[in-house]
């Protein structure tokens, strides 16, 4: 415990963990102030408070983890993972189709399980925080009162005030629900909720075919729910994925029994006899009603700003979020913000790259910028897509001269042993210095090797280094030396290629004739 204002942590249930405010109207000057407990707040006040700066974290829920422990990464991957051994479990294989009981008996088994990784992951961050003698949690709301000083109401009663140098805004995003017409919008169900309910529907309509709502639809639909997804765009997963892998996923979630309805507008949603009816508009311009037992949105977020009072301050902010300059730092000087807050992609790793990132701004003077860019992600279907860096049509609207390349997974041991060969890997190659910059990956286990790609575009590697790599045979990831030859050897035919091909140690040491070169490398 840091200073006497402040009362142990309590553990009501194993859930809980909070360091409450145990005095009122208490005031305290801290070098940082940050307010959020998850990926874009904790990692910089550990990084802070171990560099001897004496830090505030304030977490409204009392608990460590933020969105991506407690409604996000963990619980939906948990759920994934026990959906995907239901599904291909014994029983299920053998055609016999579970009774809705022994369904919810599962599921329960599936939140038990949850609560206790939860509860230990949390409790493990909570335990090393303890550790860090600068830095104090605080279980409570935080509300700017001016452009230095936070209110801090804790859920308990207790509340105080600090004052602060530098301050890291980290509160996330909630989902949002469209005002549909209809009587049901206050009972529709979103990311936030589901996972929390008691039983499982037998159908749910999924309004929402980006990420959240593809994951979501299958793994739901691999405990025997039935589940239709209702997108408004032309294609599910629209301007995110390569659009080459959008009819390979379509069809695999379609052949798994799940309905997708794109270009396709959503207008009432209503509730009568326990059901929900869903009307909606296709690319014809007939409208469909769809019934359902339950009805979830996935269709966008709203930065949590509302209890920040940013009105006292002089921070900017736009529906998108707080705005910030490169070093995401916002109009204040010393304030930064990060994580889902800001318009950066939405992520928990990216989260705690930028918290890095800003405590070591606040360390140093600003002189580190994210370079976005490179940013890797996963998209946890079956089979999965995880994707690093521009994507084919970033590029080109970018205006860079690129070349790509795609491995056809059919040919490839790993796949055929495992009996599914399908999949994809696709480079997007800078044409001139033969840089890697983006890695697509569509096959089973993708975010397994995807790690790999996250590399070679940070370290700016070319096709060269990457075919002269030695990679374990047989594997997913060989597919890496295999495309890059291939991409080098069919440059060669085209007589586009220099007998020096570059590596990034040759790139570095001629870039001066890389400048001039008018050579088509690839
Ligand atoms: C269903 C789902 C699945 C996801 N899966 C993945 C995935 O597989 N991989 C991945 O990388 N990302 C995933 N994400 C995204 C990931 O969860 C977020 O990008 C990440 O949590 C953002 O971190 P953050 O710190 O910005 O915000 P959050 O994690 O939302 O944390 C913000 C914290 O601030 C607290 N807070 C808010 N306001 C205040 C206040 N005024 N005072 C004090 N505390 C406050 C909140 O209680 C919260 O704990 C998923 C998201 C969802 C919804």
């Amino acid at each position: 415990m840091k200073s006497s204002h402040y009362s142990s942590a309590t553990k009501g249930s194993e859930f809980e963990q909070t360091v409450k405010i145990s005095e009122t109207n208490v005031k305290e000057h801290f070098d940082v102030v940050v307010i959020g407990g998850g990926p874009g707040g904790t990692p910089a006040a550990i990084d802070l408070a171990t560099s001897g700066k004496k830090v505030l974290l304030v977490e409204k829920s009392g608990k460590l983890g933020g969105a991506c422990l407690f409604i996000g990464c963990i619980p939906s991957k948990i759920i994934k993972h026990s959906a995907d051994e239901y599904y291909f479990g014994k029983e299920r294989q053998s055609g016999a189709t579970p009774s809705p009981e022994e369904r919810d008996r599962y599921w329960a088994q599936i939140r038990s399980n949850m609560e206790r990784i939860l509860s230990s992951r949390s409790g493990a961050a909570y335990n090393g925080i303890q550790k860090l003698k600068n830095l104090t949690l605080v279980g409570g709301t935080a509300r700017f009162i001016s452009n230095h000083e936070v209110e801090i109401a804790s859920s308990d009663g207790g509340n105080m005030r600090a004052e602060f140098d530098y301050g890291i805004i980290a509160p996330g995003t909630s989902s949002t629900i469209p005002p549909f017409k209809g009587n049901a919008t206050g009972e529709l169900l979103t990311s936030e909720t589901i996972f929390s309910r008691d039983s499982v529907p037998e159908s749910l309509v999924i309004i929402g075919g980006g990420p959240i709502g593809i994951e979501l639809a299958q793994m739901f639909s691999r405990l025997d729910v039935k589940c239709t997804v209702i997108e408004v765009m032309d294609t599910i997963l629209n301007g995110i994925v390569e659009p080459e892998f959008v009819s390979g996923i379509t069809e695999r979630l379609q052949r798994q029994g799940i309905d997708i309805f794109t270009s396709s507008r959503v207008s009432e949603v209503s509730r009568s006899h326990g059901k929900f009816s869903v009307a909606f508009s296709g690319p014809d311009g007939t409208t469909r009603t769809i019934i359902s037992d339950q009805v979830l949105v996935s269709a966008g977020k709203k930065p949590n700003l509302d209890e920040l009072n940013l009105g006292a301050t002089d921070i900017m902010y736009t529906p998108k979020g707080i705005a910030v300059n490169e070093y995401l730092e916002t109009s204040v000087n010393g304030i930064y913000a990060t994580g889902d807050v800001i318009n950066a992609p939405k992520f928990a790793h990216t989260a705690t790259y930028e918290a890095h990132i800003v405590a070591a701004n606040i360390m140093r003077g600003n002189s580190t910028r994210p370079d976005f860019t490179k940013n890797s992600w996963v998209l946890f279907s079956d089979p999965e897509i995880a994707s690093v860096g521009y994507t084919e049509a970033e590029a080109r609207r970018k205006g860079i001269d690129i070349v790509t390349g795609v491995y056809d997974y059919k040919i490839d041991a790993v796949t055929q042993i495992n009996g599914d060969p399908f999949g994809y890997l696709k480079f997007v190659v800078d044409r001139r210095s033969s840089v890697i910059i983006g890695v697509h990956i569509f096959v089973k286990d993708a975010g397994a090797i995807v790690g790999e790609g996250a590399l070679i575009v940070s370290r700016g590697l070319t096709l060269r280094d990457v075919a002269d790599a030695i990679y374990p045979h047989p594997t997913l990831s060989e597919a890496y030396g295999y495309l890059a030859k291939k991409m080098i050897q069919e440059a060669a035919a085209k007589g586009a290629v220099r007998s020096d091909h570059p590596t990034r140690d040759s790139r570095t040491a001629q870039s001066s004739e890389r400048e001039t070169a008018d050579s088509v490398q690839i």
